[in-house]
């Protein structure tokens, strides 16, 4: 932490709306945005995404635009800061984009053709080459909240990018156990997984040459899927035309399998997990789309009780076993 300078009272008019904690004795940060609490209240019909609209003056293709109320700052700082044994923090410099889909306003991922979903992927996949140029940032995250459970707030098709300068929590997790597997064995711990996986057979939703999908056998939710490549890829940019036509068509098809079974446009959320940035031994994770829904039934969705938020441990209402089964009757 050789970077590291003592911070003293001094705030700057940036840190007192955003910053980065770490919790000392887990090792998670916290983003704090104070300045996302203030949104305007805008006019009933007004879509700030469709094309004709400040930010999206004409729509082409899929369209990059900075998220106008961002939880990072492209001006922040990038330092760390200490102010006691236990009081660490660090600027709040990042990126926060949002990726508009399509100009049909009331248009859903799923409808969307092939093409024009590659066009998303191809933003997903510019953002992280683009960004990652930048040493200050350690991860790229391109994800989609869908639906008013997940906590959309526009309907308008569109998907976001946040680019952080540390690694969050759950990938950091992720990346260590990858690491000292590495070490131990020689070998990819997800590499080793799938295989597993795909022995097992019955966790399995679908599969093709390129790529496989599984409610893991640590779901958290009922309806959990993960994604992976067969072949060992860090980042999205890596992926074949193939396999990127197959990951279109396993997600496109997982949601529209979601939804049959609960008889409706279920809310979800979608995520690019791939590998951190500007950090030592990145060429060993391997990358994964994660689908979660919190829908657990056809009437209620999961929430998070005081079990989960106070000790992080989730309580599964279904095994993945069957949460697959009921999937793959689904999938076409
Ligand atoms: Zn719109
Ligand atoms: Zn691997």
């Amino acid at each position: 932490m050789s970077e590291d300078i003592k911070y003293g009272n001094r705030r700057s008019k940036t840190m007192s709306h955003r910053e980065i904690r770490k919790n000392p004795f887990t090792g998670e940060y916290i983003i704090y945005s104070e300045a996302r609490q203030v949104r305007p209240n805008r006019k009933k019909d007004f879509c700030p995404l469709c094309s004709g609209s400040p930010e999206v003056p004409e729509f082409r293709e899929s369209v990059r635009i900075p998220n106008k109320f961002p939880a990072l700052d492209a001006e922040g700082d990038t330092r760390k800061f200490s102010s006691g044994k236990f009081q660490i923090k660090m600027g709040s410099y990042g990126k926060c984009e949002i990726v508009v889909y399509t100009d049909n306003h009331n248009a859903k991922f799923i409808d969307l053709s092939t093409e024009e979903i590659f066009q998303i992927f191809n933003s997903w996949m510019e953002a992280t080459k683009e960004l990652s140029i930048d040493n200050n940032i350690k991860y790229i995250l391109p994800f989609e909240n869908y639906g008013e459970d997940v906590g959309a707030t526009l309907i308008h098709p569109h998907g976001q990018i946040y680019a952080f300068p540390m690694i969050p929590n759950m990938i950091q997790k992720e990346f260590d156990s990858i690491k000292k597997y590495r070490e131990k064995e020689k070998s990819c711990m997800v590499c080793n997984y799938i295989v597993e996986e795909q022995e097992k057979e019955e966790r399995i939703v679908f599969q093709d040459n390129n790529l496989i999908a599984f409610v893991p056998y640590f779901a958290r939710y009922a309806y959990d899927v993960f994604v992976y490549p067969k072949r060992h890829v860090n980042f999205l940019h890596q992926c074949t035309k193939s396999e990127t036509n197959s990951f279109i068509s396993i997600i496109k098809q997982t949601i529209i399998s979601l939804n049959d079974i609960f008889e409706k446009n279920i809310s979800y959320s979608l995520s690019l997990h791939q590998s951190p940035l500007n950090t030592q031994g990145s060429n060993m994770f391997h990358l994964y789309f994660k689908i979660h829904t919190p829908q657990r039934n056809i009437k209620s969705l999961k929430l998070l009780g005081a079990v989960e938020t106070s000790t992080m441990t989730y309580i599964n209402g279904m095994l993945p076993e069957t949460a697959a089964s009921r999937l793959r009757e689904k999938m076409s």
